[in-house]
């Protein structure tokens, strides 16, 4: 039995046809879990659909209404790169009230991974990218007006700009600024990526993604970490030790959101990033132990996972229930050496 809960409905699946996004790769999660005895029936969770009524906390009424109703532009539709039905729609509510119990359950057990989740491309009066509603952008807000947190932090380390994200929480205008990088210089890792702080409100967004690839318009996060084609793990590792410090030194989160995409894999057919599979399970090590030793609850999305392997991609995810597993088990002191 884990020490945390699994949030996961059979209905996550997304009926999009033959796609590069494997929608079934929610279920294998579930059963390569259930098959390597990492989980059992028990720490799994089933959600209900979020309401309109939360999800128009982020998203346009009018944009809400096109979904309802199916009156979406063939344009509008072209854009979000999957296609259209109220069933596809049903599934978005479905993964984004799976955020909202994920944010809840957090608060509670200390962290909380839903499995489904991390559509980061989704702006508040369209959708993109594969993206249709932005699910934990959504769980935000709710807890917010639930009074439930004030201030939340969003870690996204999808290969994929969260440029949604950045749109919905940012507001003043872009002002690059050069961070010190002394992580890696100190790991001798090669130049060439670049940190840039932009605004921040009551949510703090942090993304590390590859600078050459989707989206090419990118709205500025609080700190976007543009990294280079073909980074690799102990780059990738710096520049994620070096945002994160950075973000938790300026910024005191009651909640973080990890969108823990597995598409800066090597063999991702969407990414051009080069991290290898441990080196993301490190990746995912990082940020539990950094939340944990800070007492900052972690709610987890899955987003992006595109391997030419899905076999891979699922094992990607679910070293990430693993990653957690590991590090909620210990105790804080051993968590936070
Ligand atoms: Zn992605």
């Amino acid at each position: 039995m884990l020490p945390f809960k699994l949030v996961y409905s059979e209905k996550y699946f997304l009926p999009i046809g033959e796609h590069v996004f494997r929608a079934d790769k929610y279920r294998l999660i579930r059963e390569w879990l259930l098959q390597q005895q990492v989980a059992d029936d028990t720490d799994f969770v089933v959600p209900l659909p979020a309401s309109e009524a939360d999800v128009m906390l982020v998203h346009s009424p009018l944009y809400v209404n096109k979904l309802m109703e199916g009156s979406l532009s063939a344009r509008e539709e072209l854009e979000m790169e999957i296609p259209y039905s109220p069933q596809v729609v049903d599934a978005f509510m479905l993964h984004t009230g799976g955020s909202i119990l994920a944010a809840q359950l957090a608060l509670k057990d200390g962290v909380c991974i839903n499995v489904g989740g991390g559509f980061h491309h989704a702006f508040p009066e369209h959708g993109e990218g594969f993206c249709m509603i932005n699910d934990f952008a959504v769980a935000i807000r709710a807890l917010q007006k639930r009074g439930a947190i004030g201030r939340a932090m969003t870690v996204d380390c999808d290969v994929h700009q969260g440029n949604g994200t950045a749109f919905i929480f940012g507001n003043a205008a872009f002002k690059p600024n050069k961070l010190p990088s002394w992580a890696a210089a100190a790991l001798g890792a090669p130049q060439g990526a670049t940190m840039s702080e932009g605004p921040s409100t009551d949510v703090f967004t942090i993304s590390l993604h590859q600078e050459n690839n989707y989206p090419f318009v990118k709205p500025a996060s609080s700190i976007d970490v543009n990294l280079p084609d073909g980074c690799g793990d102990l780059e990738y590792l710096a520049w994620l030790d070096n945002a994160l410090s950075s973000g938790l030194r300026q910024f005191d989160p009651e909640l973080i959101c990890y969108v823990a995409g597995a598409d800066p894999f090597r063999e991702d057919q969407l990414g051009g990033l080069n991290l290898t599979m441990d080196g993301l399970k490190q990746r995912d090590e990082l940020i539990f132990r950094a939340a944990r030793a800070r007492d900052i609850p972690v709610m987890v999305t899955f987003a992006g996972g595109y391997a030419n392997r899905v076999e891979d991609t699922v094992a990607i995810h679910c070293n990430t229930v693993i990653a957690a597993a590991e590090a909620y088990r210990t105790t804080p002191s051993e968590a936070s050496r």
